[in-house]
């Protein structure tokens, strides 16, 4: 083998190594990927897309008082509270353009409800009333919890509003009864309400409606304030005090006095609201306290500390026993007279 041919070996060798590893230090950076990007990452880090549908829906047009800043519609209540929440009462609002903006949004609002025991005497008041005077041309799915399904009543609804029975076991004492709704509650959100209502009112049933119930109800989170307790100072209302309870509200705290008969929200927030007073009422029976109103009370504590969002005047919940002042121009739902005695045991 001459000088030639050992050059040209050694030349085909070299470029057979360099195509195999490639040339070090020139080509190897150019290579490696300075650093793997995650595309969530990447997402996560952009600003929020604020969306610019241009497709929205107009009111109709409507005639109807002007409304002046100067003259406002109640002098005689409190319209707001301290957190710039509504507090809604006759002669605050017009209906009808509330609910032309409803109409557009064609919510559903589910209304939970339950009837367990010998409370079945209230299901046909409830209903009927309810078919109604609740949210009258919107939808509404009304959840009944009983124990005795055979004794529901037939009745015919309005063609928006329907009627969905569930059967539930009984508790022997009728405060476990009216305790367990929050869990109960809270375990259909996850299951089966997220997906099938917008907003979920809970509602006792041992109440009749008198007056329209509308969508001025409807908010991201609703109290209704108790009527019987509406004027009265914060350290003479019913909350639970004693701190060894999870419902305790310190003294010298408290905004109103929430009834737990009447509450709701979006769906989202009821199941926070439920979950979180369930876990309340959980715990004080590990620690072998109930607290001094059971629900409400652990209600009550969460309204402080979650506030809500608009507030329902005690005409949302006007108890039969006590006769009405000025200030309260409509009852549109009240408690049906019952003899405790005789419906809990
Ligand atoms: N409840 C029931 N069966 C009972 C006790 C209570 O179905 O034996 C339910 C029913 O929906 C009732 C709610 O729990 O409206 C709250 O109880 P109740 O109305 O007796 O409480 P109150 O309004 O008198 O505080
Ligand atoms: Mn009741």
């Amino acid at each position: 083998m001459d000088i030639r041919k050992e050059h040209i070996l050694v030349v085909i060798l070299m470029a057979g190594i360099i195509g195999f590893f490639g040339i070090p230090h020139i080509s190897q950076p150019s290579c490696q990927p300075v650093r793997q990007v995650d595309l969530d990452e990447t997402f996560l880090v952009l600003p929020r897309e604020t969306d610019l549908n241009v497709t929205f829906s107009v009111l109709p047009r409507m005639s109807y008082p002007q409304p002046f800043l100067d003259k406002p519609r109640r002098t005689d209540v409190l319209l707001m509270s301290p957190w710039l929440a509504p507090i809604v009462w006759e002669g605050t609002f017009n209906r009808d353009i509330l609910n032309a903006q409803y109409r557009q949004k064609n919510v559903i609002v589910g209304v939970a409800t339950f009837a367990v025991k010998k409370y079945v005497r209230f299901i046909e008041g409830f209903l009927g009333s309810a078919n109604k005077f609740f949210l009258s041309g919107h939808r509404v799915n009304f959840y009944l919890f009983t124990d005795h399904p055979e004794k529901v009543p037939s009745m015919k609804l309005a063609p928006e509003k329907r009627l969905f029975i569930i059967p539930v076991q009984n508790y022997s004492r009728w405060q476990d009864i009216s305790m367990n709704r929050m869990d109960i509650i809270s375990s259909h959100i996850r299951s089966r309400w997220r997906y099938e209502v917008d907003y979920l009112y809970s509602m006792d049933i041992d109440v009749q409606m008198f007056e329209h119930i509308g969508v001025e109800i409807i908010d991201t989170l609703v109290g209704t304030i108790s009527s019987w307790q509406y004027t009265k100072p914060r350290d003479s209302n019913s909350y639970e005090r004693r701190p060894e309870s999870r419902a305790a509200i310190p003294s010298g705290e408290g905004d109103f006095y929430y009834a737990a008969s009447f509450y709701g929200g979006s769906v989202s927030e009821v199941y926070r609201l439920t979950t979180a007073c369930f876990k309340g009422v959980t715990e004080d029976r590990a620690n072998g306290i109930e607290a001094k109103w059971h629900e409400e009370s652990h209600l009550n504590k969460y309204l402080l500390y979650h506030k809500p969002t608009r507030l329902l005047s005690p005409e949302y919940y006007w108890d039969e026993e006590l006769s009405r002042p000025r200030i309260v121009r409509v009852k549109r739902l009240s408690s049906v007279r019952k003899d405790l005695k005789e419906v809990r045991f």
